[in-house]
């Protein structure tokens, strides 16, 4: 099948690749030209913007970092609204419900089905193949991308309405960035009261705390202190901040939410919008005068 790709970042480009391994054609694009260069050898087509992609095939795939951008590239001057073969737009972006839906309404004006299609798992799992995609859309529009979407992990359709997707996603990012704030204080207290951070980790993991912070980002990027995990801040606080809006807008207590965004709000300011995510750890460490490394 011929589709299209846009945003070849740390999900893209992996995800992309997958597309090209289980043999479909690609014409991708991104604003990096090194990022599209790098598809470009592994046998993709090259496109000059998202309208260009539009023009050249039905079914555009993007991977977005904010949903400014993902407006843009959907909705802008030289969008995807204006291709002249694009029957479907999938977005994998994390963007929120309310621009979901509004790329929505405003790609349905022009007949072209917006799937919202936001995953998790990380790098490894855009890797693998074995991410959780969750998806809502028309059904008749899902079940026609499904069996690529499945290239990417597992299928989970949890509506028909368009953004819910985006809901569920904002729900897991939530959890999986206060986790992670959560197990930076504790190993934190651990660490300054005299215990070693390895120890607690293996502790942690064997006990009733165990979550993807303590089981997976602070063995692979923490306590090795390569801060690498390969999602940005920004990105983490877009997402928090996004989960935020919409409890408060759904009328729902949003206290630890709050407290979770202000931590990365800080971590945002202090060490940048670029850095790993796991640099909130920094942040807390500053703050209580230790180093959470490895056995010492
Ligand atoms: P990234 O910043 O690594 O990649 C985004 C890509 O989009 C970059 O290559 C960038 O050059 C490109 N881009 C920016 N503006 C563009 C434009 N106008 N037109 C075309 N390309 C453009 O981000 P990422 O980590 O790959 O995340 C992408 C999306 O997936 C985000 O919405 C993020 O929240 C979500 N996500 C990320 C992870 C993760 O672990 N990194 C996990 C799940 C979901």
């Amino acid at each position: 099948m011929e589709i299209g790709f846009i945003g070849l970042g740390n999900m893209g480009a992996p995800m992309a690749r997958r597309l090209i391994d289980a043999g479909h054609k690609l014409v991708v694009f991104d604003v990096r030209a090194e990022a599209a260069a790098a598809l470009g050898a592994s046998g993709a087509a090259l496109a000059t913007s998202p309208r260009d992609v539009a023009d050249r095939v039905e079914i555009v795939m993007a991977s977005l970092p904010s949903p400014a951008i993902a407006k843009e590239v959907a909705l802008g001057m030289d969008g995807v609204i204006h291709g002249r073969r694009v029957k479907r737009f999938v977005d994998l972006s994390t963007t929120g419900s309310r621009v979901a839906a509004e790329i929505f309404a405003a790609l349905a004006a022009r007949r072209i089905v917006q799937i919202d299609s936001p995953v998790s798992g990380g790098v490894a799992g855009a890797r693998k193949g074995t991410l959780a995609v969750m998806v809502s859309g028309p059904p008749a529009d899902v079940a026609a991308v499904r069996d690529l979407l499945a290239i990417f992990g597992r299928v989970f359709v949890v509506s028909d309405k368009p953004g819910m997707a985006q809901t569920m996603k904002l729900a897991n990012n939530f959890l999986s960035a206060t986790a992670m704030a959560a197990t930076a204080e504790a190993v934190a207290m651990g660490v300054k009261a005299g215990l070693d951070a390895a120890v607690m980790i293996d502790v942690i993991n064997a006990g009733s705390g165990r979550t993807t912070a303590s089981d997976g980002k602070f063995p692979q990027a923490v306590l090795p202190r390569t801060f690498d995990y390969g999602f940005a801040t920004a990105l983490m606080l877009k997402d928090v901040r996004l989960c935020a809006e919409e409890a408060s807008a759904l009328g729902v207590p949003d206290k630890i939410m709050r407290a979770v965004l202000d931590q990365w709000e800080i971590t945002n300011s202090e060490y940048g919008g670029e850095c790993d995510f796991t640099n909130i750890v920094k942040m807390i460490e500053k703050r209580a005068g230790i180093i959470i490394g490895g056995k010492q």
